[in-house]
């Protein structure tokens, strides 16, 4: 079956040439005519045949437009031809033939091709009539009338019809954009969407970023992307990937923000750079020398405040859409409420954990208390019962043996009570220093004599080299310090391990140092037994205590503008090292 007007002419015609031969056969010609009245058929027939051949050519715009017009003038030919051969006779039917290149003009060219073609037909028709069987005005008139008539409303009507397809072909395809650009806006925000939930899936910073940027590649295509937050007014790559991203501002580099990018992007504004060739910032040469050529930098906005950034390069110039900015500054907003939640969890979580963490002291130090109180409470106790109901009955060294336990449990509550006391003071600030010139050198004597006689199970010795300067700072104070470094090195020891005290002054500082044989202490606990009752924890093996005395010791230590540490692990035992400035 045709499909084109034009092969459906084709058919028309070569039906026409058939209908044609048979008139012609079929027509009582004069004589002279017979000839003409066949050179019209076989003229007809070589049209038809043309136009078959012009109908199955491809051709371009303009040489079918001229195609067109070629047929519709030879068929105008071919009309006039029968209208000529048949006008012997007057009233003869057949002169209606000039119609038909008007309508077929009219088709093909509209109004204008209809009143061309209109006017020519019936100027030939006239003229052939004025030519053969002569003119009749009345007729002639006719046929003028209803040849432009014809050219002109088939001409107007093909007009409108087709300014009406063009409106529905442009709706049409208005249509199919509008759609194609609705399909790829869902496309856009389902994958926005997947972004979101990435970075909501992990409560830890590097997780969520890891999975967002997965998404983020599928969503705007980079070559090399980076978040970086600030952080205590630094730039902080928090994570990179792509093109040198485990050596070019790798997660954990911090630089200045002054001069950088992220300067830039603080006032909250996207910035574009379109060619980093121009070099406006540091980070730019190392881009350059990864083969990037432009960038996308959206700030991650909170409101009005921006916490980081994030980049997209690319190694094109001028790589980044208007679609694609507007997208990043979306995900950047994105990306800023991950990252809140996150910290924001992040310290609820250390607080509930201090505050766990406290808690378990403060039942800590309540069980320690009750536990250190009520031993000692319950000897002295037990022998001034003892005492008081059987004076006479005991002998003088017995009595002698119950009043020493008395006064060594009561010291050990005088010292108990004392240290509760010193920590609430440092606590509240009001431990108080009596400022003096001290001789550490007799301090330390004094608080290794004091241990060598409190024992005999541990030998303490001591080395001086050069003997210690006088400092200024408070003699009572710095000897509860040592005399509780040489207890505890005591108390840890095994029986007949030594304890060794040594004491250097170099680079304007003094350095006393208690070292012991016992079990040392963990390098994950050396934190926790400067702090407030911090003690290690060992099943089955753990001396009386507190867990205060540290804690007083390096509070002491640091008012005198020294230190106090622990070093342990590399050699067996511990060994606390007390820091004082010789200028005191
Ligand atoms: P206390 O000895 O009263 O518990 P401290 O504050 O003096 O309190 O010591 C805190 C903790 O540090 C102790 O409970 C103990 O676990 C640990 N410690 C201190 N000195 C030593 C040491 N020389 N060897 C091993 N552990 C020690």
């Amino acid at each position: 079956m045709p499909r084109r007007p034009g092969q459906w002419l084709v058919l028309l015609r070569a039906a026409l040439v058939v209908a044609a031969v048979v008139v012609v056969g079929v027509t009582d010609f004069p004589s002279s005519y017979v000839p003409w009245a066949w050179a019209a058929v076989g003229f007809f027939a070589v049209v038809t045949v043309l136009s078959a051949a012009l109908s199955a050519t491809e051709l371009g715009r303009a040489a079918r437009v001229r195609a067109r017009a070629l047929l519709i003038a030879l068929d105008a030919v071919v009309a006039v031809g029968f209208i000529s051969v048949l006008s012997y006779q007057t009233g003869e039917p057949y002169r209606a033939l000039y119609l038909i290149p008007i309508a077929e003009a009219a088709l093909r060219f509209g109004l204008v091709g209809g009143l061309v073609s209109g006017a020519v037909m019936t100027g030939s028709t006239i003229a052939i009539d004025a030519i053969g069987p002569g003119l009749q005005w009345r007729t002639a008139f006719a046929r003028v009338l209803v040849g432009v008539l014809s050219g002109l409303v088939i001409g107007r009507l093909r007009d409108t019809i087709n300014a009406e397809r063009s409106r529905v072909e442009a709706r049409a395809a208005e249509a199919e954009r509008l759609r194609d650009e609705l399909g790829h806006r869902v496309d856009v925000l389902e994958t926005a969407n997947r972004c979101a939930r990435a970075l909501g899936s992990s409560l830890e910073l590097d997780e969520a970023f890891g999975a967002f940027i997965r998404e983020l590649r599928a969503l705007v295509p980079f070559e090399r992307t980076a978040i970086v937050l600030l952080e205590d007014g630094t730039a902080t790559t928090m994570a990179t990937a792509g093109r040198g991203a485990g050596e070019v501002f790798p997660p954990g580099n911090s630089d200045p923000v002054e001069g950088s990018v992220l300067e830039r992007v603080l006032g909250g504004k996207i910035v574009v750079r379109r060619d980093l060739s121009r070099r406006e910032f540091p980070s730019d040469d190392r881009l350059l020398a990864l083969g990037l050529q432009s960038e996308l930098v959206a700030p991650l906005q909170l409101g009005a405040r921006t916490i980081g950034m994030i980049g997209l390069s690319r190694e094109r110039i001028d790589a980044f859409s208007e679609d694609e900015v507007e997208l990043v500054a979306l995900l950047g907003r994105l990306v800023a409420t991950a990252v809140q939640n996150i910290r924001a969890y992040e310290a609820e979580r250390r607080r509930v954990e201090e505050l766990a963490r406290l808690s378990q002291l403060r039942a800590d130090f309540v069980s320690l208390v009750s536990h250190e109180l009520r031993s000692p409470m319950a000897a002295v106790i037990g022998a001034a019962r003892t005492l008081q109901d059987r004076w006479r009955m005991l002998s003088a060294a017995q009595r002698e043996s119950f009043l020493a336990l008395i006064g060594d449990e009561t010291s050990r509550l005088a010292a108990l009570v004392g240290d509760v006391l010193d920590t609430s003071r440092i606590e509240a600030g009001t431990f108080s220093y009596r400022l003096e010139e001290v001789e550490l050198g007799r301090v330390v004597d004094e608080a290794v004599e004091a241990a060598a006689l409190a024992q005999q199970e541990v030998p303490v010795v001591v080395s001086v080299r050069g003997g210690l300067p006088t400092i200024r700072g408070d003699r009572a104070r710095l000897r509860q310090v040592l005399g509780n470094l040489i207890e505890n090195a005591v108390k840890y020891s095994p029986e007949g391990g030594e304890v060794r005290v040594s004491a250097v002054t170099a680079n304007g500082a003094i350095r006393i140092a208690v070292r012991d044989a016992g079990p040392g202490i963990p390098r994950d606990q050396q934190i926790r037994i400067f702090e407030k009752f911090g003690r290690v924890d060992v099943p089955g093996a753990s001396k009386p205590g507190t867990g205060l005395g540290l804690f007083i010791a390096r509070s002491i230590a640091e008012a005198h503008g020294g230190s106090l540490d622990v070093s342990s692990g590399v050699e067996p035992g511990a060994t606390f090292t007390l820091t004082l400035p010789v200028g005191g």
